[in-house]
């Protein structure tokens, strides 16, 4: 084992020879060169799974996994102004998560393909939003504009219960109270995971 000792837990840098290939595969965060050696593609430190037989790199520092652009994305809403809403990037509409909860900006323009005065017309705190990301640097740039695309979930302002999508209306089944946003043609498809 005294070769594995060399290879595992190994602090190593981007380009870093780990090993040769008929001692472990190329594993997550390595690649093979054309010589047939392993090496790293991260700063980090080295993993083996003996059984695969493969060699990993665990990165330090964390790679981030962002939206591509043009994917859609599930967010919860944390801040509403009149020309913005910040957004809490969930995890992408087909269920790929994310490392962490990115930070998404609804700007007035991309809120609706209607005209709106407000943002908080379209979307309010609490909501979850399922959006179409249009950049991939953070604070990404959502759009809700699409048809799909806008609120999915929504609660009442006054009383806080599930909002029921009614005649074009959002209405609280609990107190009456009618709200407005900027509904998506899927609202109440998440209605199941809450
Ligand atoms: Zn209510």
């Amino acid at each position: 084992m005294g070769r594995l000792d060399e290879i595992v837990d190994k602090k190593v840098t981007p380009g870093d020879e780990i090993c040769v290939i008929e001692e472990f595969m190329a594993g997550p965060g390595t690649y093979e060169d054309e010589r047939g050696w392993v090496r790293s593609a991260y700063i980090g430190v080295t993993v083996a799974d003996i059984l695969a037989r493969t060699v990993a790199v665990k990165p330090y520092v964390r790679v981030p996994e962002l939206p591509r652009k043009g994917e859609y994305v599930y967010g919860v809403v944390v801040h509403v102004k009149d020309e913005y809403a910040v957004v809490r990037i969930l995890s992408s509409a087909t269920g790929r998560r994310f490392r962490d909860y990115y930070t998404g900006i609804i700007h007035i323009s991309q809120a609706s393909d209607k005209f709106v005065r407000s943002l908080f017309d379209a979307v309010r705190e609490g909501d979850i939003v399922k959006a179409r990301a249009l950049t991939t640097r953070i604070p990404v740039n959502l759009s809700i504009r699409e048809p799909r695309t806008g609120v999915v979930v929504a609660f009442c302002s006054r009383c806080g219960a599930l909002l029921r999508y009614r005649g074009g209306k959002l209405v609280c089944p609990e107190c009456g109270n009618v709200e407005k946003r900027s509904v998506s043609a899927e609202y109440g498809v998440l209605k199941g995971l809450i």
